[in-house]
C-alpha cells in the first residue's frame, strides 16, 4: 500500500498577506531536510502539505523523525492512498490500512475532510459508509463519538484520497528563514543550545559565534560546541560557526582589570565582538542562554551593563525558566549529554572568587578603557574560524 506523510501548517495560517511566503519558506526547509534520503515530492494545498516518495527505498520512518523537527509544522501523520479516489477505494483501504489499530481499539469514530467539494459523497455519508465497513471487519468495536480510542481520518483532498489515523503532535513555531537572522553566543553548556533552539523555533536563521581560549580551552571543547550545534541543525537548519580566539583578551583582563569585575568585563567584550561579528554577517540581533539569576554575571545589575556594550537588540529566551525547565527542553532535543561533558568553557578559566552581583558601569568603562582592547578586539576578529554546521543525520 502507498503511504505518504501529512503535514498540517500551524501559526503560518494566520499570517494573512504574509501566509505565502511563510509556506513557501515550509516548503523549501522540508525540501532541503529530507533531500538526503532520496527523490520526495513535496507540496502544499489547503493548509495541508503532502510529502510524497518518489522511490520505492524511502524510509517513511524517518522522513517522519525529520518532518517532526521542522517548526511550522503543527501535526503530522503517515497516511495510506486509496488506490483512486472514490467511495469503494476508501471503504477497502481504511480497515485494511488501519487494521493493527483497530484490532486493539475498543472504540473508535470515523472523521472525514472533503476539501474536492466535487466528490460525490458527503462528509457524513462518508463517515457512515466507512464507520459501517469497519464494524463489520472489527465486530468487538464500539462507535464512540465523544472519546474514542481511535479516530479514522479520510481525507479527500484534490490529489486524492487518504486514510490515516491519530496525527502526531509537530514542533510548532514557526518556519525558519521567516523571522530574520541572528547570532548565537554558544558555550559548551546546558543553556546556550536550548535558546538556540527558542529562538530557531521563532522562524530565527542562526549564525553561531563561539569564544575559545586555547590553551586554557582544549580542541575537544571546541568539538563539543560543534557536536552541540549539529543536534541544533536539526531544527534550524545548517549554519556558519565562528570561533573567536579569546586568549589574549582574557590575558590582558586578568592581568589590568580588577578581579570582581573580570567576569562582566569579559561578557561585555563578547558582546562587543559578536556584535560586529553580527552586523558583517547580516544578522539583526544576539542571542544569549542568559537565566536571571542564575549566577552572578546573571543579576539585573550585571545583566544591564552586559548590555550596554551592545547596540542591537539580545534575544534571552531563558530569561524567566529555571534550571529544570531549561534542563528538560535539552533532554527534548537531545543536547543534555553532550552538553555535561566536562570540558572548559572560556567563562570557567579565569573566574574570580568573589564576583560583583552589583556592578558599577562607570567603574567597568574605567577598567576597560586601562585594558586597551580595542586593537584586540581587531585582531580577534581578524583571525576568525569559520566551521560549517551540518545538521546531524
Ligand atoms: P551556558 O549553559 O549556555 O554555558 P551558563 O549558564 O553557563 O550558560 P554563562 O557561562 O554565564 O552561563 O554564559 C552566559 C551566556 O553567555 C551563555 O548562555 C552563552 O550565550 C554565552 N557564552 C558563555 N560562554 C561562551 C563562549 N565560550 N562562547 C560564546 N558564548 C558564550
Ligand atoms: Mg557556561
Amino acid at each position: 500500500m502507498k503511504e505518504i506523510v501529512l503535514a498540517k501548517v500551524g501559526e503560518i495560517v494566520l499570517k494573512g498577506l504574509n501566509r505565502r511566503q511563510f509556506e513557501d519558506q515550509l516548503l523549501k526547509n522540508i525540501r532541503n531536510c529530507l533531500k538526503s534520503l532520496g527523490s520526495v515530492e513535496v507540496k502544499a494545498a489547503q493548509s495541508t502539505i503532502s510529502i510524497v516518495p518518489q522511490d520505492e527505498f524511502i524510509d517513511l520512518d524517518e522522513v517522519c523523525e525529520r518532518i517532526s523537527r521542522i517548526f511550522g509544522i503543527a501535526t503530522y501523520s503517515r497516511a495510506a492512498v486509496c488506490d483512486e479516489k472514490s467511495l469503494e477505494s476508501v471503504l477497502k483501504t481504511a480497515p485494511e490500512y488501519l487494521a493493527e489499530q483497530l484490532e486493539s481499539a475498543k472504540t473508535f469514530k470515523v472523521e472525514a475532510k472533503r476539501s474536492d467539494k466535487k466528490f460525490p459523497f458527503k462528509s457524513p455519508e462518508i463517515c457512515r459508509e466507512t464507520g459501517g465497513k469497519i464494524l463489520q471487519a472489527f465486530p468487538h468495536l464500539k462507535v464512540d463519538v465523544h472519546n474514542p480510542d481511535l479516530v479514522v481520518n479520510v481525507e479527500i483532498r484534490d490529489f486524492g484520497a487518504y486514510i490515516h489515523g491519530k496525527a502526531l503532535r509537530g514542533a510548532g513555531g514557526i518556519p525558519v528563514g521567516t523571522g530574520g537572522n541572528a547570532a548565537i553566543l554558544i558555550s559548551g553548556g546546558i543553556d546556550s543550545p536550548v535558546a538556540a533552539y527558542m529562538m530557531a523555533k521563532r522562524g530565527i536563521r542562526l549564525t553561531a559565534i563561539h569564544f575559545a581560549s586555547p590553551p586554557y580551552t582544549s580542541e575537544r571543547a571546541e568539538q563539543k560546541v560543534v557536536k552541540l550545534l549539529k543536534k541544533v541543525a536539526r531544527y534550524s537548519g545548517n549554519m556558519n560557526m565562528y570561533t573567536v580566539p579569546f586568549t589574549e583578551i582574557q590575558e590582558t583582563i586578568r592581568k589590568k582589570c580588577p578581579e570582581d569585575y573580570f567576569t562582566i568585563i569579559m561578557r561585555r567584550l563578547m558582546m562587543k565582538i559578536s556584535e560586529r561579528i553580527a552586523r558583517d554577517k547580516k544578522c539583526q540581533a544576539l542571542i544569549t542562554g542568559e537565566s536571571l539569576g542564575q549566577v552572578a554575571s546573571q543579576t539585573i545589575g550585571a545583566i544591564a551593563c552586559t548590555d550596554a556594550a551592545a547596540n542591537m537588540p539580545v534575544f534571552r529566551p531563558l530569561i524567566g525558566m529555571d534550571k529544570q525547565e531549561i534542563i528538560d527542553i535539552s533532554y527534548k532535543i537531545d543536547t543534555f549529554e553532550t552538553s555535561i561533558e566536562p570540558y572548559e568553557d572560556c567563562c570557567t578559566v579565569f573566574t574570580p572568587k568573589h564576583p560583583r552581583t552589583k556592578p558599577v558601569l562607570e567603574r567597568i568603562e574605567d577598567a576597560e578603557a586601562k585594558g586597551e582592547f580595542d586593537e584586540m578586539i581587531e585582531r580577534a576578529l581578524q583571525n576568525l574560524k569559520l566551521t560549517f554546521i551540518n545538521r546531524e543525520d
